[in-house]
């Protein structure tokens, strides 16, 4: 039985139990070793490395969508892609987050004249977070990581004041 049918879900325990889990998840973020194209090499490959020590974070990567909490979506979305960027967000567990990594991938970039291409991968994901540049910094990347530990920390308290809400 889920704790909050148990103790109710305005109790001091359920709430504290939340909070902690939320803070887990926000200190290991593993996102899913996937690429699309030359923002991929350019800084996600680039940001796994040594030099950047995104491990200390508790960001690593993963080469299953299933053990993947991240999805960055790092290059140009065309439309042969579209079914592949799907597939793999709707196989990653519950709760999933999405980061746009590029011009490309938020906007289009340099490539939204074509017709196969999507002006954003918001029309085929939820993204979280952001990262502009062509191709983005290893930095960007490093500090859409810290953004996005932000953001789970203020869903917490956004997600129990709803459950308060809805009774
Ligand atoms: S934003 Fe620039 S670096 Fe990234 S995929 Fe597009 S063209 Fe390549």
């Amino acid at each position: 039985m889920a704790l909050d049918k148990l103790t109710g879900d305005t109790s001091m325990l359920f709430i504290k139990s939340e909070q902690f889990f939320d803070w887990a998840r926000a200190r290991s973020l593993w996102y899913l070793a996937f690429g699309i194209a030359c923002c991929s090499l350019e800084g996600l490959i680039a940001a796994s490395g040594p030099r950047f020590d995104f491990d200390r974070h508790g960001v690593f990567f993963r080469g299953v969508p299933r053990q993947a909490d991240v999805l960055i979506t790092a290059g140009t979305v065309n439309y042969k892609m579209a079914e592949i960027v799907t597939r793999l967000y709707e196989q990653m567990p519950d709760p999933k987050w999405v980061i746009s990594m590029g011009a490309c991938s938020n906007t289009g970039g340099p490539f939204r004249e074509y017709p196969n291409v999507f002006l954003g991968v918001d029309e085929l994901v939820p993204v979280d977070i952001y990262i502009p540049g062509c191709p983005p910094r290893p930095e960007s990347v490093q500090y859409a990581f810290l953004e996005l530990r932000e953001k789970i920390y203020a869903q917490t308290g956004e997600r129990l004041e709803a459950r308060r809400i809805n009774g």
